[in-house]
């Protein structure tokens, strides 16, 4: 299988702090990786590193073999353009706790903008796109509903069909269920695993370790800004070899 991500030795600091210390990751086509942590081990702050929504101080990180993101010789100054950047933010959808709607618009219309503003769709394209995506995570009967109608369970598969409607090579999910009514986590959950059966590539942070544990080809653990430990999901839940993995799932389970 190819590889869609790559991250080598990235790091991140917010003045003092150095929250990222040299991660090295690799997801590949059609895989599902889990990302599991304590609460301020950085995995927010990796996800939004590789959507250069936070800027990494050094580190490579390549999508599809092409290289976004590389420190130059001038500590934290990344060597790529703008139009690279936003090549990149489109080939990589992210999906977050907050689903952020928009909410003077209607379900199809939050999934129809992206495409219209940033490929540059006509209004009918960009309308069967949101229609095939909207379908795709079992929603599109509220296509013309405003999001305050819906539950926070649809809100947030709204938010996965419009990350889906700009077709990205890979999908970030940070704590997408996190927010949720637990009565609400399952419906969600659902269409990130009917994505993931796609063949979807997809990178998820989640506490829930049903879902990594049926769902991921691998599980990642976090700790202290590194990958501390990674394997098959029976690996690291089922037989970690470290404390701080172990610990960390007994506080969990
Ligand atoms: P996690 O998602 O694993 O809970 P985060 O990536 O959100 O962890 O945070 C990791 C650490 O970085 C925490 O100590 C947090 O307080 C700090 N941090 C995150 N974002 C910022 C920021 N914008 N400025 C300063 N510190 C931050
Ligand atoms: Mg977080």
């Amino acid at each position: 299988m190819s590889e869609v991500l790559r991250v080598e030795n990235l790091h991140k600091r917010f003045g003092p702090l150095h929250v990222l210390r040299g991660i090295n990751l690799s997801v590949r086509k059609g895989e599902t990786a889990v990302i599991l942590g304590a609460s301020g081990s950085g995995k927010s702050t990796l996800l939004r590193c590789l959507n250069f929504l936070e800027m990494p101080n050094e580190g490579r990180i390549t999508v599809e073999g092409k290289l976004v993101g590389q420190v130059t010789t001038k500590p934290g100054v990344m060597a790529y353009s703008n139009a690279e950047l936003n090549a990149l933010r489109a080939r990589v959808g992210m999906v977050f706790q907050q689903f952020n709607l928009f909410p003077h618009m209607t379900v199809e219309g939050n999934v129809m903008i992206g495409p219209m503003k940033l490929r540059g769709m006509t209004t009918e394209a960009a309308r069967k796109l949101a229609h095939d995506n909207l379908r795709r995570v079992g929603i599109l009967e509220k296509a013309g509903e405003y999001p305050a109608r819906l539950s926070g369970g649809q809100q947030q598969r709204v938010a996965i069909a419009r990350a889906l409607a700009m077709e990205p090579s890979m999908m970030l999910f940070d704590e997408a269920t996190s927010a949720l009514d637990p009565e609400l986590v399952g419906e969600v959950l659902l269409t990130m695993r009917r994505l993931s059966e796609e063949g979807m590539t997809m990178l998820v942070v989640t506490h829930e370790l049903g879902f990594a544990y049926n769902v991921a080809h691998r599980v990642i653990f976090l700790e202290g800004g590194e990958v501390h430990e990674q394997g098959t999901p029976q690996e690291v839940l089922l037989h970690p070899k470290r404390e701080r993995t172990r610990d960390f799932l007994r506080s969990h389970t």
